[in-house]
């Protein structure tokens, strides 16, 4: 795989965001993502006001609320964006060279290596879903959480707050509880989005703080103005 200058673990609301940004503004960016098919997929329709200029904003169409036409048209622009190279793949492992993170190992076999790397990782550290009688390893509705990431930065010694998020019903789903782990405070810088237990890596999104879309893209668009800012 290709180096990049910013390589983002995660295209959820946070991590598709920066990553839309930076590349409008010329830098090689990585996109890696478990699944394609949940690109920035809403479980409820995004309440607006939405940052100015957002990729969130210029994806909703309150005239069509359907959720996987919101995620096609996110999907799109990401997939047509230059500099932008969104891919499917799992990380399981930051790949270190001293206390420098220099990319991150996958499930998938190929290693993605870059000079910064960010964690948008959301609600899949660590998560189990619960539904009634069923529980399982998922940070949301039909989308499995794979351990590896998690066990591996408990294993570099970084700390975690447990959070839980209930979901409620809709007419087309029950409702369902999940439980994930977010970084310690402590670990994390909010004004840099350093985790600050090594270099070059950061953290944006729901698994450093706790909010609604509307802030994980606002979050997402204040970490591109760092790292351009960064960048020079
Ligand atoms: P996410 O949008 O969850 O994106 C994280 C992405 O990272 C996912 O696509 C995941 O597949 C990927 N990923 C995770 N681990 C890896 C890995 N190791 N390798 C590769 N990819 C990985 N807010 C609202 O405004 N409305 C709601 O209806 C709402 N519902 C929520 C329901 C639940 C269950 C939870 C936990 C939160 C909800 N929130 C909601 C709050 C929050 O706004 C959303 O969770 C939001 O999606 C968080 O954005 P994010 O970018 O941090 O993470």
């Amino acid at each position: 795989m290709q180096d990049y200058q910013v390589l983002i673990v995660g295209a959820g609301f946070a991590g598709s965001e920066a990553a839309y940004r930076l590349a409008q503004r010329g830098v090689r960016v990585g996109l890696l993502t478990q699944s394609l098919d949940s690109v920035m997929m809403p479980f409820l329709p995004p309440k607006p006001p939405f940052p100015e200029g957002s990729l969130l904003a210029q994806v909703y169409h309150p005239a069509d609320p359907r959720l996987w036409a919101f995620h096609a048209r996110a999907k799109y622009l990401l997939e047509n964006q230059p500099n932008l190279h969104l891919f499917q793949a799992t990380a399981t492992e930051l790949l270190l060279e001293g206390r420098r993170v220099v990319g991150v190992g996958t499930w998938e076999g190929p290693p993605a290596r870059a000079l910064h790397v960010v964690l948008a990782v959301g609600s899949f550290l660590g998560a189990r879903l619960r539904m009634g009688e069923v529980e399982e390893e998922a940070g949301r509705l039909s989308e499995a959480s794979y351990p590896d990431l998690f066990l591996h930065l408990q294993a570099l010694g970084f700390r975690f707050q447990k959070r839980e998020r209930e979901v409620p019903q809709t007419p087309g789903t029950p409702g369902y509880t999940v439980s994930y782990h977010a970084f310690h405070p402590e670990e994390w810088e909010e004004t840099t989005f350093r985790l600050t237990r090594l270099e070059g890596l950061y953290a944006v999104g729901l698994c450093v703080r706790e909010g609604e879309y509307a802030l994980m893209s606002q979050e997402g668009l204040r970490l591109a103005e760092h790292l351009l800012h960064k960048l020079g």
